[in-house]
Protein backbone atom coordinates (compact mmCIF):
# COMPACT_ATOMS: atom_id res chain seq x y z
CA UNK A 1 0.00 0.00 0.00
CA UNK A 2 2.74 2.40 0.68
CA UNK A 3 4.76 1.85 -2.25
CA UNK A 4 1.22 2.43 -4.44
CA UNK A 5 1.01 5.81 -2.15
CA UNK A 6 4.81 6.27 -3.49
CA UNK A 7 4.26 6.15 -6.70
CA UNK A 8 1.10 7.92 -6.90
CA UNK A 9 3.20 10.70 -5.29
CA UNK A 10 5.93 10.39 -7.52
CA UNK A 11 3.60 10.50 -11.23
CA UNK A 12 1.90 13.87 -9.69
CA UNK A 13 5.00 15.62 -9.22
CA UNK A 14 6.22 14.63 -12.34
CA UNK A 15 2.94 15.88 -13.91
CA UNK A 16 2.78 19.51 -11.77
CA UNK A 17 6.35 19.86 -13.09
CA UNK A 18 5.30 19.08 -16.70
CA UNK A 19 2.79 21.46 -16.66
CA UNK A 20 5.02 24.24 -15.05
CA UNK A 21 7.59 23.82 -17.83
CA UNK A 22 5.06 23.73 -20.18
CA UNK A 23 3.31 27.16 -18.98
CA UNK A 24 5.49 30.54 -19.92
CA UNK A 25 5.83 32.76 -16.71
CA UNK A 26 2.81 34.82 -16.31
CA UNK A 27 5.49 37.61 -14.97
CA UNK A 28 7.16 37.66 -18.54
CA UNK A 29 3.43 38.01 -20.41
CA UNK A 30 3.13 41.24 -17.96
CA UNK A 31 6.10 42.87 -18.72
CA UNK A 32 5.69 42.50 -22.62
CA UNK A 33 2.31 43.90 -23.22
CA UNK A 34 2.55 47.73 -24.30
CA UNK A 35 0.38 48.82 -21.87
CA UNK A 36 2.66 47.91 -18.69
CA UNK A 37 4.16 51.62 -19.58
CA UNK A 38 1.76 54.43 -19.27
CA UNK A 39 1.78 56.68 -22.71
CA UNK A 40 1.25 60.28 -22.87
CA UNK A 41 0.92 62.08 -26.03
CA UNK A 42 3.29 65.40 -27.18
CA UNK A 43 0.81 68.87 -26.84
CA UNK A 44 3.32 70.29 -29.83
CA UNK A 45 3.49 67.38 -32.15
CA UNK A 46 0.87 64.51 -31.05
CA UNK A 47 3.48 62.06 -30.87
CA UNK A 48 2.64 58.92 -28.21
CA UNK A 49 6.04 58.46 -26.02
CA UNK A 50 5.90 56.63 -22.56
CA UNK A 51 5.44 59.05 -19.45
CA UNK A 52 8.69 58.50 -18.11
CA UNK A 53 10.39 59.51 -20.34
CA UNK A 54 8.05 62.99 -21.20
CA UNK A 55 8.48 66.35 -20.03
CA UNK A 56 5.64 68.18 -18.18
CA UNK A 57 4.35 71.44 -18.06
CA UNK A 58 1.57 71.76 -15.19
CA UNK A 59 -1.23 69.08 -17.44
CA UNK A 60 0.59 69.06 -20.55
CA UNK A 61 3.16 66.65 -21.96
CA UNK A 62 5.55 67.14 -24.19
CA UNK A 63 8.06 64.83 -25.66
CA UNK A 64 11.57 66.90 -25.96
CA UNK A 65 12.85 70.72 -24.31
CA UNK A 66 12.65 72.11 -27.61
CA UNK A 67 8.57 70.91 -27.98
CA UNK A 68 8.30 72.07 -24.09
CA UNK A 69 9.56 75.64 -24.88
CA UNK A 70 7.31 76.13 -28.58
CA UNK A 71 4.61 74.80 -26.36
CA UNK A 72 0.92 73.61 -27.11
CA UNK A 73 -0.05 73.39 -30.69
CA UNK A 74 -3.08 75.49 -32.87
ZN1 LIG B 1 6.71 66.77 -29.57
Amino acid sequence: MLRLLFWIALIATAYWLWRRFQQPSPRKETAAEPEATPTVRCAHCDAHLPKDRALSTGEQWFCSLEHQRLGKHD
